[in-house]
């Protein structure tokens, strides 16, 4: 830390994301990255001319993406908030929506909520799970302060129905609700349209999950058209020119695929409920999950000596060093193949046990 930094980040806890090595190849189940590729359509669309034209400023108002994005979630363009990667419009919403200073989150949930929380200096009401890791929407009623729930949940990838969000957000009229729906088309049910119905639903999705797009950074909001004018305001106070060319033409070419994408949507949940029960019969205990990843622990290994023993065998899991939840891992559902490796080496590790 140098002597220039303001003393009010001198101690601040930064996020800390999952592994990205470098070094050698592994078989990523970490980050919750898709196995599957961008659609050919998306990876055709950045050709050497899209390239030259990178010394041009991209579209400050990226109309072409919010006008596809418009019509598949069936709202108005002015509806849509686009964003370098979904954390940058949790960011300006624990920035703008938080007039009383605080905010409302699960203990357990996405960890930078709490980063975010912090920055702002807000106080941080951090709601526990219930004892099997759901979310008891009653818990958020009637806050009165800003409220983020990630929908699936993330590690646990429990999810909260359409009918209980939408008690949450009757309930707090005078606050942003915002859904972080990164996982929803692995079997949730999006909420999206309440926005129509409620101006102080915020919900966020991402292209990194489900469209195999991580490294695009690509995110997106939909709500009430203020709220959206909101966070405008925040971008053309801090960068306009916030998402590259390349991602916005390679996210309007994964919009005409759409079909791609929900087909590897379905492969991925195919595959985590084998894994669920191929896991369970090694009496892992699995969280019923309708994300991308599973959530599981076993009573014959602890999570730190699963996660480091699976790394040695060239499989990366995401292991959080928390209390609650430190006995299990999350595992990301990668391709069959890639999870009949996992099978094999989980087997292997606990044989030598
Ligand atoms: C992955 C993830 C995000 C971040 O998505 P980006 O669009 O890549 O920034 C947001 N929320 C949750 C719950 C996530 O798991």
């Amino acid at each position: 830390m140098s002597k220039y930094l303001n003393s009010k980040y001198a101690m601040f806890e930064a996020y800390v994301p999952g592994e990205q090595p470098q070094d050698k190849k592994y078989i990523k189940l970490n980050t919750n990255e898709s196995p599957y590729p961008p659609s050919q359509k998306a990876i055709d669309a950045i050709s050497a001319d899209a390239v030259k034209d990178l010394r041009l400023y991209s579209d400050p108002e990226c109309n072409v993406l919010r006008e596809k994005m418009a019509k598949l979630y069936n709202v108005e363009k002015d509806n849509i908030y686009l964003a370098n990667g979904s954390d940058d419009i949790l960011n300006f919403s624990f920035m703008a929506f938080t007039e009383n200073k605080e905010a409302a989150f699960p203990e357990i949930s996405y960890g930078f909520y709490k980063v975010f929380a912090d920055l702002y200096d807000l106080e941080c009401e951090m709601i526990p799970l219930k004892q099997d890791f759901s979310i008891d929407y009653k818990d958020y009623l009637n806050k009165n302060k800003f409220i983020a729930i990630a929908n699936p949940n993330a590690p646990t990838g429990k999810f909260l129905s359409v009918s209980e969000i939408e008690e949450i957000i009757k309930s707090n009229k005078d606050n942003v609700v915002l859904i972080d729906e990164a996982y929803v088309d692995f079997g949730g049910e999006s909420c999206y349209a309440l926005t129509k119905k409620y101006n102080n639903l915020l919900v966020v999705g991402t292209f990194s999950k489900s469209r195999s797009m991580a490294g695009a950074r690509l995110g997106f909001a939909i709500a009430d058209k203020a709220l959206i004018d909101d966070l405008n305001k925040i971008k053309y106070s801090t960068n306009p020119y916030n998402i590259n060319r390349l991602s916005l033409i390679a996210g309007a070419a994964a919009i005409d695929d759409n079909d791609y994408y929900m087909q590897n949507c379905k492969k991925i949940i195919k595959t985590r409920e084998r894994v669920t029960k191929e896991l369970t019969a090694l009496s892992f205990d699995v969280i019923d999950s309708k994300a991308n990843f599973v959530f599981a622990m076993s009573d014959k290994i602890s999570g730190k000596d699963f996660y480091l023993k699976l790394k040695e065998k060239g499989i990366l899991v995401r292991h959080f060093d928390t209390d609650k939840i430190k006995d299990y891992n999350r595992i990301t559902i990668g391709t069959d193949t890639e999870m009949d490796i996992f099978l094999i080496k989980t087997k292997e590790i606990l044989e030598a046990k």
